[in-house]
């Protein structure tokens, strides 16, 4: 009964179409393998997307390119969002190839590491600056960036955490960057619109990654939503990277202006 069921369950596998088939998607903020966006990254590939990565710096490079070439994606290009040049050079550069974009995803953010630990009172003035700039006016940034191959509507995506709306310890001046970011999705949503452009944001449970790991007391905050949440256990980053897919895929099509949870059901505690 099990062998059959499974055999059936493989055989529809290989009918069903894949989601992402005949799609160009851009995907920003793979620093690592533990990153957000790598798991997105996985999740559209095996969804038959053609796939761009975009890097932060010099340092992050070599990585980044050796984790494109494993996944088989058509290129990695350099791309600091704080940059304007930057992001002027990565639209020409997709431009000149003669790219379509489809689905793009945001998976960026940064605050200095003495913002998520001391008391938010003492956040300086160019730290809050900092954490706006790289966290939430970024995507209104690669908005405009891809604007012009994105010519035929498609998704926007990027990634949120419910210190936006709740007070979640030390998360502090990423959690004020994190209520614009969600408030620019809403903004963005209803003027792109008309050009079919649909922007959502997924509010993912907390996931051990490289940024995360700069808020003070993360693995507690990991412990009590193991605890607490309704499904009793932390987010997979594949839950996140499927979200991903529905958005980016005609499954997401009536989708905008959204915040998403994927966080085994913790936003919707009390206590
Ligand atoms: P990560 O450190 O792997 O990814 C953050 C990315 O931001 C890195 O690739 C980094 O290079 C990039 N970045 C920072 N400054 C940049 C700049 N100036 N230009 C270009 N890129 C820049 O960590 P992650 O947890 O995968 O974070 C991805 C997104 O997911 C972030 O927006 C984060 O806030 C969000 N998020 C994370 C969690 C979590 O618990 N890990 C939960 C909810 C939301």
């Amino acid at each position: 009964m099990y062998a059959k069921a499974s055999a059936l369950s493989r055989y529809n596998e290989n009918l069903m179409p894949r989601l992402l088939e005949g799609k160009s998607a851009l995907v920003l903020g793979v620093a690592n393998r533990w990153s957000l966006a790598y798991a997105i990254a996985q999740a559209f590939i095996r969804e038959g997307a053609e796939l761009t990565l975009t890097y932060q710096g010099e340092r992050q490079k070599q990585t980044v390119e050796d984790l494109a070439a494993e996944l088989k994606a058509h290129q990695a290009i350099g791309c600091d969002v704080t940059q304007d040049d930057q992001l002027t050079a990565l639209t020409n550069a997709l431009k000149q190839q003669g790219t379509v974009l489809n689905a793009v995803v945001h998976s960026i953010a940064f605050a200095n590491r003495e913002d998520l630990s001391r008391p938010f009172v003492e956040t300086s003035r160019s730290g809050y600056a900092l954490a706006q700039d790289v966290s939430a006016y970024s995507l209104v940034a690669v908005a405009r960036a891809v604007a012009p191959v994105m010519t035929s509507g498609g998704s926007l995506t990027t990634l949120t955490y419910l210190g936006s709306n709740r007070v979640i310890p030390n998360y502090n001046v990423m959690g004020v960057a994190k209520a614009a970011l969600e408030s620019t999705v809403r903004y963005l949503a209803s003027e792109l619109g008309p050009k079919q452009v649909r922007v959502n944001a997924i509010s993912a449970g907390p996931v051990k990654t490289a940024s995360a790991r700069g808020i003070k007391d993360f693995s507690s905050i990991l412990d009590f939503v193991a605890q607490r949440a309704p499904l009793r256990r932390n987010t997979d980053p594949l839950e996140v990277a499927d979200t991903a897919v529905f958005l980016a895929s005609r499954l997401g099509r009536g989708v905008t202006g959204n915040i998403l949870y994927v966080d085994s059901g913790f936003q919707i505690m009390g206590l």
